[in-house]
């Protein structure tokens, strides 16, 4: 049998090196947070592209890069990269046609970062929701957004 303070030594050990792990996981913790709120935008202007769902009709357009004319013969949902000089800058020609502009459904949360306001710990919302937890660490129901 050990003794106490050969003991208090492991102990003091194992707590230095779990307070190592736990600033580790902090620090990766706020990195995904950081990461979330970046792919957040992107995911917002995805499901905002899939609300607009646009048509080019058929007809005479320009590249807007090299100039060179170019007839689409049947309507387009998405216009390729020019012929000529593979430019993906886009055309001047008919106008694009809206067809259907989704309204998004309002729900009572929008995605984003929240924190249980019991025990802290961070959920990540990825689309808007109209429920939000459990927490899973601690069972409470009370998040503010971060
Ligand atoms: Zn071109
Ligand atoms: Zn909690």
């Amino acid at each position: 049998m050990a003794s106490a303070k050969e003991r208090a030594q492991k102990v003091s050990q194992e707590l230095r090196q779990a307070t190592r792990t736990a600033r580790t996981a902090s620090t990766r913790a706020r990195k995904l947070g950081e990461d979330f709120r970046i792919l957040l935008v992107q995911v917002r202007a995805e499901a905002e592209a899939a609300r607009n769902v646009v048509e080019y009709p058929s007809g005479r357009y320009e590249c807007n890069a090299c100039h060179q004319p170019v007839i689409f013969s049947e309507t387009q949902r998405a216009l390729p990269p020019c012929d000529s000089c593979g430019s993906s800058r886009g055309y001047s020609g008919p106008r694009a046609r809206v067809l259907d502009v989704i309204p998004p459904t309002p729900r009572e949360f929008s995605a984003g970062l929240y924190e249980c306001t019991n025990c802290h710990a961070p959920l990540a919302l990825v689309e808007d929701s109209d429920t939000l937890g459990p927490c899973e660490f601690c069972g409470a129901t009370e998040f503010r957004v971060l």
